[in-house]
């Protein structure tokens, strides 16, 4: 099963697919995630994406494409994936489109989770993220047991580079130029549902566990 997550910046992207990488048992790969890795490991691609990223812009098509062209051919995910944060434009999306169709596959579902901009704005300013483990935690939802130290993992918290107010507001204006007609794009193909994520999370875990039950069911 191919399922896309799609989201602005805080729709809860980070959360719910590592949730539904546990139901499902499929891998997960966030874009963000692992391009914040190249960039602390230095390679080509992170010193590429850095200033974009620290920017609070995308990172140009061409590398993400070549990226995901790469990933893709791993044998790790013939049995399917969960994609976070990519596509992100509608470039991206018909290029992975024709990667996939290349294969003799498709998405079978295009997750759009839906939040307000305040709300996504917020969660953002009090989101950190655990060092170790990797963890999502808001601090504004649940203080950490002892501050600073993550309760899954006892690992150090940190705060992403590009979670300050100035980048947020950035992020937003890339997500409603590039982004937004990429949703409008999936829209109108099919297989596309969208979850409102502005509610607690395990509620929202709850309904997308219920509409991929349902996919499966169909797909299998
Ligand atoms: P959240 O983590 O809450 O989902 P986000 O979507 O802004 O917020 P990430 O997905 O982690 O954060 O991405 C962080 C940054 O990495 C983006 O602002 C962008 O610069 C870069 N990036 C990630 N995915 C892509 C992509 N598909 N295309 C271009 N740039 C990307
Ligand atoms: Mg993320």
């Amino acid at each position: 099963m191919i399922v896309l997550l799609l989201g602005a910046p805080g729709a809860g992207k980070g959360t719910h697919a590592a949730r539904i990488a546990d139901h499902t048992g499929l891998p997960h790969v966030s874009s963000g995630e692992l391009l914040r890795g190249a960039v602390e490991r230095k390679t080509e691609l992170g010193v590429k994406a850095k200033e974009h990223m620290d920017a609070g812009s995308l990172v140009p098509d061409e590398f993400m494409l070549a990226w995901i062209e790469e990933l893709l051919d791993d044998s790790v995910y013939e049995s399917g994936i969960i994609l976070d944060g990519f596509p992100r434009t509608v470039p991206q999306a018909e290029g992975l489109d024709k990667l996939l169709a290349a294969k003799g596959l498709a998405t079978d579902l295009v997750l759009l989770l839906d939040i307000t901009q305040d709300a996504a704005a917020e969660r953002l300013l009090s989101r950190v993220t655990c060092g170790k483990c990797g963890a999502i935690h808001n601090l504004a939802q649940k203080p950490m047991e002892v501050p600073g130290i993550c309760d899954a993992c006892g690992g150090e918290l940190e705060t992403r580079a590009d979670d300050v107010r100035e980048t947020i507001e950035k992020r937003f204006v890339e997500f409603r130029k590039q982004t937004e007609p990429m949703i409008e794009y999936y829209r109108s193909r099919g297989n596309f549902e969208t979850i409102n994520t502005n509610r607690a999370v395990d509620a929202v875990r709850q309904d997308i566990r219920d509409l991929l039950d349902r996919v499966s069911a169909a797909t299998s």
